[in-house]
């Protein structure tokens, strides 16, 4: 029999957390249809991965690269680091349904408005057909987004006419191929919505089996309420929500996630509720000067009127323009910053809570990045699960691929099994490494060799072939799914 693809003699660590073993695939049509012993089967294109990992491709849950699909379609900052698939539209922005004006933090994902130019979420997917991106999308709608565009003024609740009018788009997202929302009531655009707004504006995901995510009100010294906040809306709805980028952010707050953690494992076992976390002491967003009172040190990562102050400390941005901080973050703006505001061991016990997802919350278009748009993923297979030990190699890939695909309903994704999707990597388990840091954040990772998206080799020998065969995905998921009860 012959087969397309065929890799032989990997250590294979299929995604569901089970243990590795020695075998391969064989692959033909865009799918897995051969697992473990491949006998006498052969390939047009045989791969050898002695000594190598092969897994299925990560899945990058929490991402802002709705724009980026688009205008950079070869995907360089996921793709070299094994990441197939990514969730877009996440902390409430979205680039569509387009809104009228782009306030921060829409502006993340473009300032000039430029690419805020799909009125329906189907046009979006259609520029993205055309677009032929190296890796699949599963695209959110933000609440944010929805909220700009049916509000002139956003420093108040939504009128009931407000409300549905945001609910009849996200409703025709949803039944465009969309898969949820994602709400960010920690933003200026969002602040004023109460819970009821956002359950109100939800309410179609129930309907379309979509699901539910928020950068939390407050993740600060109000986050416990945040997390009921999130519990509330998941009840209401009667939708499965996930707690975005989890953290306890500000020196008073550290230590906390024992709690925070404590209280997510309770309500676990009466609702379906989900976390991811990037594996880093320190966020990144736009610079608020409330978000600085928070951190140790602050390093600026864009500035439109101060291009040049890029990648600097705050401190030393400031004394570069004369000015006292206060008064340098005005005259930054609009600009994005990393903050340092977490504890390394609050960090650890959140990526290593078993139900906890991998994604990277990387910012693709700032010109000096938080290294997480570059090493996430690496990361947390070489520094955390090979170096630190905190967890196996099979729960590290499992909380980036099997565990994932479940959550977000992505059939057929996210496992290695025959029939599955063909989205797959094969990497160095002895060399697998982050290189991107603050100081050089746009270092592609070490150790990632060859990448496969739907049976199409896109990634070989750590570079890419420029295959572009991604595809807008879309999950569909219930509080009821097995997945879910499991
Ligand atoms: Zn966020």
């Amino acid at each position: 029999m012959d087969y397309e693809v065929l890799i032989r003699n990997a250590t294979l660590v299929d995604g569901t957390g089970a243990s590795r073993r020695t075998g391969g695939v064989a692959i033909s049509g865009g799918r897995i249809e051969l697992v473990g012993e491949l006998n006498g089967a052969r390939g047009r294109i045989e791969i050898d991965a002695t000594g190598k990992v092969l897994a299925p491709g990560f899945i990058d849950v929490h991402t802002h690269d709705d724009r980026l699909l688009l205008s950079d379609p070869a995907m360089l900052p996921k793709l070299l680091q094994g990441v197939t698939t990514v969730v877009t539209g996440n902390c409430g922005i979205s680039l569509t349904p387009s809104p009228p004006r782009i306030p921060p933090p829409l502006d993340l994902l473009d300032g000039s408005g430029q690419w805020y130019r799909f009125d329906t979420f189907g046009a979006y997917a259609a520029a993205l057909a055309d677009a032929r991106p190296a890796t699949n999308c599963v695209a959110l709608i933000g609440h944010s987004t929805l909220r700009v565009r049916a509000l002139e003024r956003l420093d108040r609740e939504a009128t009931p006419a407000q409300v549905a009018a945001m609910r009849a788009e996200l409703d025709a997202a949803l039944g465009a191929g969309a898969t949820g929302m994602s709400a960010g009531p920690a933003y200026a655009p969002a602040a004023a919505a109460s819970t009821a707004e956002l359950i109100e504006v939800a309410r179609p995901l129930a309907a379309h089996r979509g699901i539910f995510t928020i950068h939390m009100r407050d993740e600060n010294e109000g986050v416990l309420e945040s997390i009921e906040e999130t519990l509330a809306i998941g009840r209401a709805l009667g939708v499965p929500v996930v707690i975005s980028h989890h953290k306890v952010a500000g020196q008073k707050m550290h230590g906390r996630s024992v709690e925070t953690i404590a209280r997510i494992a309770t309500a676990m076992r009466t609702q379906a509720v989900a976390l991811d976390c990037y594996p880093y002491h320190a966020s990144s967003t736009i610079l608020i000067a409330d978000a600085v009172r928070f951190a140790s040190k602050v390093l600026v990562t864009w500035s439109r009127p101060h291009p040049e102050l890029a990648g600097l400390e705050l401190g030393l941005a400031a004394q570069r323009l004369g000015l006292s901080q206060d008064q340098a973050i005005d005259a930054l703006q609009p600009a994005g910053a990393v903050y340092f505001v977490m504890d390394e061991a609050d960090v650890q016990r959140i990526l290593a809570f078993g139900p906890t997802m991998i994604g990277s919350d990387g910012l693709p278009h700032d010109p000096h990045p938080h290294p997480r748009l570059w090493g996430t993923f690496p990361r947390v297979l070489g520094h955390y699960a090979r170096d630190l030990a905190l967890f196996s190699l099979e729960t590290a890939i499992h909380k980036m691929t099997g565990l994932s695909a479940a959550r977000f309903g992505l059939a057929g994704r996210g496992v290695i099994r025959a029939g599955a999707i063909a989205d797959l990597v094969i990497f160095d388990p002895a060399t697998v490494c982050d290189a991107a840091t603050f100081e050089h954040p746009t270092r592609p990772a070490g150790g990632i060799d060859t990448v496969i998206v739907a049976g199409q080799i896109a990634v070989t020998g750590g570079e890419p072939t420029g295959a572009r065969v991604g595809k807008l995905v879309t999950g569909r998921v219930g509080i009821g799914d097995a997945a879910w009860a499991a």
